[in-house]
């Protein structure tokens, strides 16, 4: 037996040993755990899930040891994510500084920084918020007014940040502040970490269609942070704040692999809500082809991150396409779930589970919600200039 399939039976062992069986259940959104100080857990088990995970250093499994990490090379994380996935075990703990922070972090940190950080991210002990966006700075991210003024060993910052997702349940923030007024907008930007309880900072959170509200406003009043803190160079904030963006993207073109696996397929879908021929084919040519394109479309793009994926391990794979990624995934998704919508008829706007299943109106709720996904991140007009410039080298304008 080769030692990766001495891992491979390893991992199975060890997941079967110790994933409860309830957290090898489909996951409501509302069951993800985020970790930091005010952690909350569904129920215990997920709690034990979590503790068993970070024991075995593998809520960040291919991050050092030294940084909390479980040290595995890449096919080796790529066979722990498919024992995973084969078993139907849910994600330990997600989170900013998984998904973001912590990459960034191994690129661009200090050894100090890495070593103070990455650690409490992988146990689980520190969760984070991105402070990018800005009233006024989006799209246009390099806009962004938030003043850092110098003050010898440290800045003090005064502004705002708009869209903070969860900046009410984080206990620290990511944070893009501007250090300079003068020559290219891109090259005043600092990319500042600080705790969310340092007097001077204070959010609101903005209420959604959901009727749910992780976004919020964070607002900067004379917050003082150490130069310590500042992640690259003073001033090239940009290059920091641009690599973070294309792990952020990466992530939510993962979006579906990211997510608890659905109980239904958008085959079910149809199957059990649309008028169907004798012999099982779906009655609507319309419904009938849209649903055709889509599952041709989904699997063109799940062998296309197989193949970026496989890319990533030969060290080949093009940052640039992690914009395409971005782009087609997630428009994807919302077509799909509107396509659900559809096939649900009146069942698929279900707002309250009285009257509806629990299932429709989770689905209800996925499509209002998922059409933040082509926003978040960089919208997707905002992708397609990126591919056309930096992909393609088309002209601007
Ligand atoms: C679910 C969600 C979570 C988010 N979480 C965070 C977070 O945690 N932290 C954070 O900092 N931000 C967060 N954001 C903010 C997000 O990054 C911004 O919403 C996004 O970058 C777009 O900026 P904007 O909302 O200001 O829209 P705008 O930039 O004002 O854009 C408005 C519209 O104009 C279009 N547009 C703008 N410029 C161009 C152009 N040059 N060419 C073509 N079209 C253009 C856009 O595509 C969009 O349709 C989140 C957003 C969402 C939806």
């Amino acid at each position: 037996m080769s030692t990766l399939d001495q891992f491979r039976k390893e991992t199975h062992d060890w997941l079967v040993a110790n994933c409860p069986a309830s957290m090898r259940t489909p996951q409501k959104r509302s069951e993800g755990v985020y970790g930091g100080r005010r952690a909350s857990f569904p129920n215990d088990d997920a709690k034990l899930w979590m503790d068993r995970m970070v024991e075995k250093r593998w809520t960040a499994p291919d991050w050092a040891s030294e940084y909390g990490g479980g040290g595995l090379s890449a096919e080796e994380t790529k066979i722990l994510a498919q024992e995973m996935e084969a078993l139907g075990c849910r994600k330990p703990i997600v989170g900013h500084g998984f998904w973001m922070l912590g990459p960034a972090l191994l690129e661009y940190g200090t050894e100090e920084q890495k070593l103070e950080h990455l650690p409490k991210i992988a146990r689980g002990e520190i969760r984070w918020c991105q402070g990018y966006s800005e009233p006024g700075a989006g799209s246009d991210l390099a806009s962004l007014r938030c003043k850092a003024e110098d003050k010898g060993d440290h800045f003090v910052l005064n502004g705002q940040k708009s869209w903070t997702s969860d900046g009410d349940k984080a206990d620290w923030i990511f944070c893009l502040v501007r250090t300079n007024d003068e020559g290219k907008k891109q090259e005043g930007i600092s990319f500042v970490l600080f705790d969310m309880e340092t007097p001077g900072v204070s959010v609101r959170p903005v209420p959604l269609i959901t009727g749910e509200s992780h976004f919020c406003d964070t607002f900067l009043d004379n917050v003082v942070v150490p130069k310590s803190q500042v992640v690259g160079e003073i001033n090239k904030g940009w290059s920091v704040a641009k690599a973070l963006l294309v792990h952020e993207r990466t992530m939510m073109s993962q979006i579906e692999r990211n997510m608890p696996k659905p109980k239904f397929s958008t085959i079910d879908y149809a199957k059990n809500y649309l008028p169907l021929n004798d012999d099982g084919t779906i009655k609507d040519a319309l419904m009938r082809n849209r649903l055709a394109n889509h599952l041709m479309r989904d699997q063109s793009i799940k062998l296309s991150q197989q193949r970026a994926f496989e890319e990533g391990m030969a060290g080949t794979f093009d940052m640039r396409v992690s914009t395409i990624f971005k782009y087609i995934s997630t428009e994807e998704k919302t077509a799909k779930d509107s396509m659900v919508a559809d096939m649900m008829g009146m069942t698929g706007a279900g707002w309250d589970t009285d009257r509806f299943t629990f299932d429709e109106y989770t689905k209800t709720y996925e499509w209002m919600s998922n059409k933040a996904l082509t926003i978040a991140g960089g919208s997707s007009e905002v992708q397609l200039n990126l591919v056309s410039k930096r992909g393609l080298g088309l002209p601007e304008k």
